[in-house]
């Protein structure tokens, strides 16, 4: 679904993506591991136009990516979920949503109660101001945002990012689902162990370049990952 060749990011004369090539099957969640610095959030940030890559290809569904605008991006189905859940603090849990579908000139009330029933939490807060809410219902606002453009393929930054463990563990579960439900995913983490587990496909990438690739659950098991990266998750 998503092909990804040879990409380069740089910034300045720094290269933070040094050639890494790597796919997306439709219908998987795949993962990108590593850790600070590895490249990650530059390279989501390019397959959305947000960064332009130095060189490389990349194409989704037969189309070349590079050089489209992110809105176009977005209408063809790609949406990201950012680093931090910048999520909208003073507008109301349904401002967000609607704000999410903001391109869109077809019917939102099917896709809102899809993610009322996905996130029941959120229905229940419909009114409250996103900054109001607690870390963990924030991502799951940031997430159903990202779905109210309908996308084939969310990419989400570090979801579990500062949150509690057995909230990473809600946020894991619904990654689980929503992919259940049709949506492709790509998920950068540097919560290794639980990433891998989910996956069906994994990818470690240290320094701007990919350095192992397999199964999911294949990685997961890896003496040298587990050294490196399934100490501390
Ligand atoms: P993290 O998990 O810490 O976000 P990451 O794997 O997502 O790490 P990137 O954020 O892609 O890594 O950063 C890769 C490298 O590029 C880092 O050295 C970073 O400092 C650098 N970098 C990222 N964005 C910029 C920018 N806008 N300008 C200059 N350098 C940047």
């Amino acid at each position: 679904m998503l092909e990804v060749k040879d990409l380069k990011v740089a910034y300045g004369g720094i290269e933070a993506v040094r050639g890494i090539s790597f796919d997306v099957p439709e219908g998987q969640i795949v993962t990108l591991i590593g850790s600070n610095g590895a490249g990650k959030s530059s390279t989501l940030r390019s397959i959305v136009g947000l960064e332009k890559p130095k060189a490389g290809s990349i194409k989704f569904q037969d189309m070349d990516l590079i050089g489209m605008g992110t809105e176009t991006i977005v209408t063809k189905g790609i949406t990201l979920v950012p680093e931090g859940r910048r999520v909208f603090v003073n507008l109301s849990v349904l401002e967000n949503l609607k704000m999410g579908a903001y391109m869109r000139k077809d019917n939102i009330e099917e896709d809102l109660n899809w993610v009322y029933d996905l996130f029941p939490r959120l229905k229940e807060r419909s009114w409250q101001a996103a900054g109001t809410l607690s870390g963990g219902e924030q991502q799951m606002l940031a997430i159903a945002r990202a779905l109210m453009c309908k996308p084939k393929l969310i990419m989400m930054d570090e979801p579990s990012l500062g949150l509690a463990p057995i909230i990473v563990q809600g946020v894991f579960d619904i990654i689980r689902e929503i992919n259940k439900q049709g949506v492709t995913i790509l998920l950068v983490e540097q919560n290794a162990n639980m990433a891998l587990n989910a996956a069906h496909l994994g990818y470690v990438m240290e320094t701007g370049r990919i350095t192992m690739s397999g199964p999911g659950k294949e990685l997961a098991a890896n003496e040298e990952i587990k050294a490196a990266y399934l100490g501390k998750a």
